[in-house]
């Protein structure tokens, strides 16, 4: 008799983009014609630059070419990229071996696997809100217990607040494994070296292991913000780290990311190395690399030429981020982030609730953005606007917002 996995069945969520869409397409029926302007979802807009299509279509013209062909290549990433990666990061100080990068097809997947070669009974610590997946896949992989509809019992929430400028306070129970994201989604919020370091101390004082998706790192253009957690000191003993070219390099459709495991990454049961070796394995048994055509195009990507058009690509999206925070900030709302994500993270006016404002931008405004609420209890009473879009597509939505929010 088969059985069903049924820690499925306690998965609260799937609730939020659904809604979202459910709501607008309610609005749709009922104003046929309308345009509705869109600054909810997290994807990339702008088109791939050149350079790094050059690469893309290189990779495709290899495997046109008996003398050039490959197939299966190595599932941790061809060599090329991983040593570009280490080049990459060692540009920052920072020493980390090619063999300690693992190629893939996403940092989502890769930020919902790694659990998996951890003990089932890991008390798991998550910012709150947060980007869902790190939530998601404790529930499935049995972790989190039972949703409560105020988050899970069995999970440790860090409220991410305007008083502690949303990075969390340290866990006050013992925790066994942390995820945090920086710049966040959510919120915007770039941890500072010294925020990270009070995580980085408490995991080796208590051999936790901490998860820091690094996804937004190029939109960090202040120099003293760090943009891996291997700047902190200590930080390969404890820390694992995910990046992707997805919202880099608008490679969110195309399927590029990589992870970092230092071999010095360590758990109170294991020796430096185990989990190097254990995600090594966990890749080869259940993943057989991430596409050839693509990885060209990730090479392509780390080339100088690739890195200057990607950095433009990245400003353009800063700057509609800063065309949002100014919009909203001239009409008196509180918002935070934006300066170094591509997420403005705002303080519902008037006490609104996270879904009245949306309610009140998509009727009165014709914008449809995301309700902090969907992200985790402490986001309830905030809302997200991406900067992810054309120009005119944000210009339009900001002046809607000016001219129509009545607050
Ligand atoms: C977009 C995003 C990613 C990227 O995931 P991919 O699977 O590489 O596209 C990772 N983490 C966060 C927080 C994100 O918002």
């Amino acid at each position: 008799m088969a059985r069903i996995n049924k820690n499925y069945d306690r998965l609260a969520a799937g609730y939020l983009f659904p809604e979202i869409a459910r709501r607008t397409n309610l609005y749709l029926e009922k104003n046929p014609g309308t345009e509705v302007l869109r600054l909810g979802i997290g994807d990339t807009t702008e088109p791939i630059v050149s350079s790094v299509l050059d690469g893309l279509h290189h990779g495709v013209d290899q495997l046109g070419s008996v003398d050039t062909y490959s197939g299966y290549g190595p599932s941790e990433g061809l060599l090329s990229l991983r040593q570009a990666l280490s080049d990459l990061h060692a540009e920052s100080g920072l020493s980390i071996e090619p063999s300690e990068f693992f190629v893939s097809d996403g940092a989502k997947s890769d930020s919902a696997n790694i659990q998996g070669i951890f003990s089932e009974d890991c008390i798991v610590a998550v910012q709150d809100p947060a980007y869902p997946v790190y939530v998601d896949s404790n529930v499935i992989a049995g972790r989190a217990g039972n949703s409560t509809g105020e988050g899970y019992e069995g999970l440790v929430y860090m409220p991410c607040t305007a008083e502690n400028d949303f990075f969390p306070d340290l866990p006050s129970e013992k925790v066994d494994l942390i995820y945090l994201c920086s710049p966040n989604n959510p919120t915007g919020a770039v941890a500072t070296k010294e925020q990270l370091k009070s995580f980085v101390d408490y995991a080796n004082e208590h051999k936790a292991v901490i998860f820091f998706d690094s996804a937004y790192a190029s939109f960090i253009t202040d120099p003293n913000l760090p943009r891996s957690i291997f700047e902190i000191e200590g930080a390969d003993s404890c820390s694992i780290e995910f990046n992707s070219f997805s919202k880099t390099a608008g490679f969110t459709g195309v399927r590029l990311a990589w992870t970092i495991v230092p071999k010095a990454c360590r758990t109170e049961d294991s020796e430096p190395g185990k989990l190097h070796s254990l995600w090594t394995r966990r890749q080869n048994t259940f993943f057989n690399g991430a596409s050839n055509v693509v990885q060209a195009g990730g090479i392509a990507a780390l080339s100088p030429e690739g890195r200057r058009q990607t950095d433009e690509q990245v400003s353009f999206y800063l700057e509609n981020a800063r065309i949002i925070n100014d919009g909203l900030k001239s009409m008196g709302i509180t918002t935070y982030g934006g300066g170094n994500a591509p997420y403005v993270w705002l303080k519902s006016p008037g006490g609104l609730t996270s879904w009245e404002l949306f309610d009140k931008l998509l009727n009165e405004c014709k914008v449809v953005g995301t309700p902090g609420s969907g992200f985790g209890p402490a986001g309830e009473g905030f809302f997200r606007l991406s900067a992810f879009g054309h120009r005119d597509n944000v210009v339009r939505a900001v002046d809607s917002i000016k001219e129509n929010l009545v607050i």
